[in-house]
């Protein structure tokens, strides 16, 4: 008898796992249908031995030091500061829009202060910031919009700006100054040995059993257990009872090139030409020396696995109705971006998932007595070495 079926081997179900086993003495099942642990953050070398993430560039980024410490508990990190430029007018600017974009691309030689009042006097005024394209269009006015994201926004969701909610573009910031980081958090890291590495270090502990090419369907009423932690599509949970939630999918063309640099950046965005979005190299983000290169095309789709919900307020009235269903199912608890039909990052999904540890405790479903075993890094150096006993784990007592 397992105490807990863990459905989904990604951060939510992989977190839950961890904490359930080391922290609670739970005995846990971890199953996952693809056949092999990580879900989308998975990583692995390709046949060239470069390493690749799977399912597109996976980057590191968060102003939680709780989540950033619990994580260094599993990996070292590599420093990384991600860097995006967009192919726009035959140029390779910098993404998000900064000084240095404006002024390479229109040949100016504008000041910060400046830069405001062109954007300013570019904005077009909008009373009722509603969709994506107001949020644009009322900062840095249509002609930028036009260069810069309407045909990327319409090649991603099939929709155009004007179509979705202000959310979706609302992540993207404009900046002044000329920082050309694609993020501001305060710890922006890669794992040091790729992310599966990092997986296979939070899972490897006796009370965790790993069953890969299994969908929960194939064991349920087979495998006995008390509580299941769910980390799939919700609507699928429920046999799509009132409809499928909708979701943008994406196909990923990996290629190996023979030279050992293939672009400038990590990634470059194509916004107004070809049918990909983007390309990304991952020597890059991998720090991997290597006399060939890998790199990834990423081509937006209707139709495959589900990625990212699509934001549009007729979905979140569906999925509304899910979570009514996902409340009142009693030994279940959804976790994660398809259980809770939400694009999060992955240090979100990790934090998700410690605050549902940390409810099941407070609830005792875990029961009483049992302690935390895991310590903090108490080494404030921050790079996340501890010793420990050899699985990444510490012992009941804490020690190592
Ligand atoms: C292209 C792309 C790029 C991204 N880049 C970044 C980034 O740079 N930085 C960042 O922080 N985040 C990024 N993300 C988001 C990141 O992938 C997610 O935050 C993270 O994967 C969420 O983890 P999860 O455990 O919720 O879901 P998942 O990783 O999807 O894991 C869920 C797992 O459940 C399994 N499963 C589902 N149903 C069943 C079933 N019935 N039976 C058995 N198993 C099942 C699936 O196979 C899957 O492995 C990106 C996402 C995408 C799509």
């Amino acid at each position: 008898m397992f105490d807990y079926l863990i459905v989904g081997a990604g951060f939510a179900g992989s977190v839950l796992a961890e904490r359930l086993a080391v922290s609670a003495g739970k005995k846990v099942l971890l199953i996952d249908r693809r056949n092999h642990i990580g879900g989308n953050a998975y990583d692995h070398y390709n046949d060239d031995g470069l390493l690749v993430h799977k399912y597109g560039p996976h980057i590191f980024h968060t102003n939680s030091h709780h989540v950033f410490e619990y994580l260094s508990r599993f990996t070292e990190w590599r420093p990384y500061e991600h860097r995006v430029r967009a192919s726009v007018d035959g140029l390779l600017l910098p993404i998000p829009i900064n000084l240095d974009t404006i002024n390479e691309l229109y040949g100016l030689s504008l000041t910060s202060f400046e830069l405001k009042e062109f954007f300013a006097s570019v904005a077009e005024p909008c009373e009722h910031v509603r969709t994506s394209e107001d949020v644009v269009i009322s900062k840095i006015g249509r002609e930028l919009y036009e260069k810069f994201f309407k045909g990327y926004t319409k090649k991603q969701w099939d929709l155009d700006p004007s179509e979705l909610d202000a959310s979706v573009i609302a992540r993207v910031p404009t900046r002044t100054n000329r920082d050309d980081r694609y993020f501001t958090d305060t710890y922006q890291a890669m794992p040091l040995h790729g992310y599966t590495r990092m997986f296979e270090n939070m899972l490897d502990h006796p009370n965790i059993k790993i069953m890969l090419n299994t969908d929960y369907q194939d064991i349920d009423g087979i495998i006995p257990y008390r509580e299941m932690i769910y980390s799939g599509p919700v609507d699928e949970f429920f046999g799509f009872r009132y409809g499928k939630l909708p979701y943008r999918s994406l196909e990923f063309k990996h290629e190996t090139v023979n030279k050992e640099v293939h672009q400038s950046a990590p990634v470059i965005n194509y916004p107004n030409e070809h049918p990909y979005t983007r390309v990304t190299e991952f020597k890059y983000l991998t720090g991997q020396e290597h006399s060939k290169s890998a790199i990834v095309y990423e081509y937006p789709r209707a139709e495959g696995d589900p990625y990212y919900p699509v934001p549009r307020p007729e979905n979140s009235e569906l999925y509304q109705k899910y979570k009514a269903l996902a409340e009142a199912t009693a030994n279940v608890h959804f976790v994660g971006r398809l259980a809770t039909y939400k694009y999060y990052n992955m240090d979100q999904v990790t934090a998700q998932a410690l605050a549902l540890f940390d409810k099941l405790r407070a609830q005792r479903v875990i029961g009483e007595g049992e302690m935390e075993t895991v310590v903090a890094n108490g080494n404030g150096n921050g790079n996340g070495k501890h010793s420990s006993n050899g699985n990444g784990h510490r012992r009941k007592d804490g020690s190592a």
